[in-house]
């Protein structure tokens, strides 16, 4: 039997997100059905919307989701019902870069997670009306009351943890971490500019604050950003609206 659920729909490219009852599949082996509890917004899912990204449309976006676990398909070994979830990208587990730990680098990547808008075989798990719209965005699709989520894209947290607060993990906040500590691995003295203090570049900000980098310098051009910044680790901040980037970089007070 599907589960029905209320989902927000982009009808077409350029469409606003519209609020539409959609049928979900059931889980099948490799995965689950998840309640969603919250999701955060990133400027892919905006992208997508207006019709920039090869997403099939209409369908339903959202990729960094929250939730409870309501089923389990059977193949399914990491997590249970009842467990809370933060969902992230999804990845085939099988190819040579998943095997090596480095799932978000997948041979398979592009269509399991932008613009395939359904699972590997090619199918959506989300429907209206009897027909299949695009779904499996980054696994989850989880701009909705439920999400049949690939497992893998499931991570179970602890069910204390604030799921609204940490739904941004999924995206923003690994991919601003990661870039500093996966990537960048600043040694000691040495400076990190980041430019746009959005969700990725504020989460570079806090994960450069605990590398031993001795600068962390942030660009942007709203002034309450960079007030967060500074709270967050920056050193010191560049309002782009003000002053010559390049300029103020290369002055000595940098
Ligand atoms: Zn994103
Ligand atoms: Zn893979």
């Amino acid at each position: 039997m599907p589960t029905s659920t209320t989902a927000a729909v982009v009808e077409t490219g350029g469409a606003k997100f519209t609020v539409s009852t959609v049928d979900l599949d059931e889980p099948r082996s490799d995965e689950i059905l998840v309640r969603l509890v919250a999701a955060g917004l990133c400027h892919t899912d905006l992208g997508v919307a207006s019709g920039a990204l090869p997403f099939p449309l209409p369908g339903v976006l959202g990729h960094e989701g929250a939730g409870i676990v309501e089923k389990v398909g059977a193949g399914v070994t990491t997590v249970d019902v009842g467990d809370h979830v933060l969902l992230s990208f999804s990845s085939c587990g099988s190819c040579g870069n998943c095997r090596d730990g480095h799932p978000a680098y997948c041979a398979t990547w592009l269509p399991l997670n932008l613009i395939g808008g359904g699972r590997a075989d090619g199918t959506s798990p989300v429907s209206r009306g009897g027909e299949a719209i695009g779904g499996h965005f980054f696994g989850q699709s989880s701009f909705a009351h439920h999400a049949v989520v690939d497992a893998r894209s499931a991570v179970k947290v602890d069910p204390d943890a604030p799921l609204d607060i940490l739904a941004p993990l999924g995206c923003g906040v690994q991919t601003g971490v990661g870039a500093v500590w996966n990537v960048l691995k600043p040694c000691p003295g040495q400076t990190v500019l980041v430019t746009g203090a959005g969700a990725v570049g504020l989460s570079a900000v806090m994960a450069a604050a605990l590398t031993p980098a001795s600068k962390v310098i942030v660009v942007d051009r709203v002034p309450a950003r960079l007030e967060l910044a500074r709270d967050l680790g920056a050193t010191q901040v560049i309002n782009a609206a003000e002053v010559d980037t390049a300029e103020e970089l290369r002055s000595p007070a940098h």
